[in-house]
């Protein structure tokens, strides 16, 4: 992952979403995307050309639009049509990007469009975040990595967010190592990102 100094960026064709450029490169802000978030904090997986990667969650395309700058093809998964209208228009213009309008809890709607992928990227903000994660696990390739972004709020907003995060990691285990479990403050409240790799 490029660093300026201090500043994460992406090699890619600017004016997605009006993020600044610096030195030809895009500026990936940590306060607007978790996984640059996560990636400031020391975390999170290395993203290559050969990778594939399974993005849940999409919305308008900016973190997909950063992603697709480093890796190969990123099937985006989105199910609500307001921000689908400007994925689509992201897609357009970066041709390794799969839009794929469908229900990220119901696998069986995209499957047939995808392939065995390098990484799983889920953040759906959904009360259901684990079972969402586990009904995807079919795509994830051995050795692969699955990065959760857990909005706690969205399980339960009455329940301490470090209990929510001890059952979502609880649930993970069940199906894959546990890499990395860490709160991405200061730059997003109440989200931590579960990273983790599927037994080879
Ligand atoms: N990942 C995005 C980014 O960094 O630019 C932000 C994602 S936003 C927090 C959550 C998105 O997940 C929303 O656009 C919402 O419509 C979508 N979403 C929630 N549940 C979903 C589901 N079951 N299937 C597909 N998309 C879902």
């Amino acid at each position: 992952m490029i660093r300026l100094g201090n500043v994460l960026v992406s090699p890619g064709e600017g004016g997605v979403y009006g993020e600044r450029t610096l030195d030809g490169y895009r500026v990936w802000d940590p306060y607007r995307s978790k996984l640059a978030a996560l990636y400031m904090l020391g975390g999170g997986v290395d993203l290559a050309p050969d990778m594939k990667v399974l993005y849940l969650g999409a919305a308008n395309g900016t973190t997909v639009s950063h992603v697709a700058d480093y890796a190969g093809t990123v099937y985006a998964v989105e199910f609500a049509p307001r921000p689908m209208q400007d994925l689509l228009e992201v897609a357009r213009r970066r041709k390794k990007i799969v839009p794929i309008m469908a229900d990220a809890g119901r696998p069986e709607e995209y499957a047939p469009f995808m392939e065995a992928v390098d990484l799983i990227y889920q953040d759906v903000a959904q009360p259901d975040q684990v079972g969402i994660a586990e009904r995807n696990l079919v795509f994830l390739k051995p050795g692969g990595h699955f990065i959760l972004m857990l909005k706690t709020r969205s399980v339960d907003v009455r329940r301490d967010p470090v209990e929510v995060l001890g059952e979502a990691r609880a649930g993970l285990e069940r199906h894959l190592d546990i890499v990395d479990v860490r709160w991405l403050e200061p730059y997003h409240h109440d989200h931590a990102a579960i990273v983790c790799s599927r037994r080879g």
